[in-house]
């Protein structure tokens, strides 16, 4: 029996077959670490002595041990009433000892307890990092929806496409898919193909997270540029930011989107057409 503390997220496969091997062979199998700090035990003087570290381990979880002898040692403490800290400790006060096992991957086995744990954990995952950015244009014209981050707008003219031509949500997409170096969505979703005819970006933007996600990844942050003269697009942008951040899994805050004019310059300022632009960080 595998006895493990939920706050250790980051359990590995050879961290969890080294104590069940243990286990197997002598009865239990505690994962265990060598100490790097110095310990000093406090006498009740308030006087330290110092331990020797070489003679010294850390255990964590996985407990793991012979299912009979774990469940007996639990209903002979309650019926003792000792007071013990980890399984560990009953084991070796029922059977003389536990067998503590190293494994390799025991060191990211951290446990999350404190707010401060969660902040550092945050710090270092940061320091891994892909980023990405993306482009795109579609044409505006007569009788076709302007579908911007997954918001409906009402306007007179809309932007062409085979799929519902979302031009923020396809920059967004590229810069995702290029952190990801996986090339970009005409491969993944092409346009040749009469399933995406229509076809709701917004779902097409779950697909590529699904990709984010198995290779291991989220999103640290998004900021999207949509490029337009017109319409008016300030009084959407809260909705815009919303959709755009349910989209990625992640809070608002970590998503920013914005509309610029070109001053009437160039196939925006005349209104033939809307692009946008979009970078993304991904974070281990
Ligand atoms: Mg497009």
């Amino acid at each position: 029996m595998a006895i493990h503390d939920a706050a250790r997220p980051f359990v590995s496969r050879d961290v969890i077959e080294a104590t069940l091997e243990s286990a197997r062979e002598y009865g239990s199998g505690v994962i265990s670490t060598p100490v790097v700090d110095t310990i000093k035990q406090v006498g009740p003087d308030g006087m330290v002595t110092s331990l020797d570290r070489a003679s010294l381990r850390a255990v964590q979880t996985p407990q793991t041990f012979d299912c009979h002898k774990i469940l007996a040692a639990h209903e002979r403490a309650r019926e003792d009433g000792l007071s013990v800290t980890d399984d560990a400790m009953l084991f070796e006060h029922y059977y003389a000892g536990v067998r503590l096992v190293s494994a390799p991957g025991a060191e990211a086995n951290i446990k999350l307890t404190t707010r401060a744990d969660f902040e550092a954990l945050e710090r270092r995952s940061q320091t891994d990092a892909r980023v990405g950015q993306g482009y795109d244009v579609h044409r505006l014209v007569e009788g076709r929806r302007l579908v911007l981050c997954g918001v409906d707008i009402p306007w007179e003219n809309g932007l062409d496409g085979h799929s519902d031509a979302d031009v923020a949500v396809h920059a967004l997409m590229d810069a995702l898919l290029g952190a990801l170096g996986e090339g970009d969505i005409g491969r993944h979703f092409p346009d040749t193909d009469p399933a995406y005819r229509g076809a709701d970006s917004m779902k097409l933007l779950a697909v590529v997270m699904e990709k984010v996600r198995a290779a291991g990844w989220r999103v640290g942050n998004a900021d999207v540029t949509i490029v337009a003269q017109r319409p008016k697009l300030a009084g959407y942008m809260d909705a815009m930011k919303q959709n755009i951040a349910r989209g990625l899994g992640v809070a608002p805050d970590r998503v920013n989107v914005k509309a610029t004019t070109t001053e009437r310059l160039g196939f925006e300022g005349e209104g033939l057409g809307i692009s946008a632009q979009a970078v993304a960080m991904l974070v281990r």
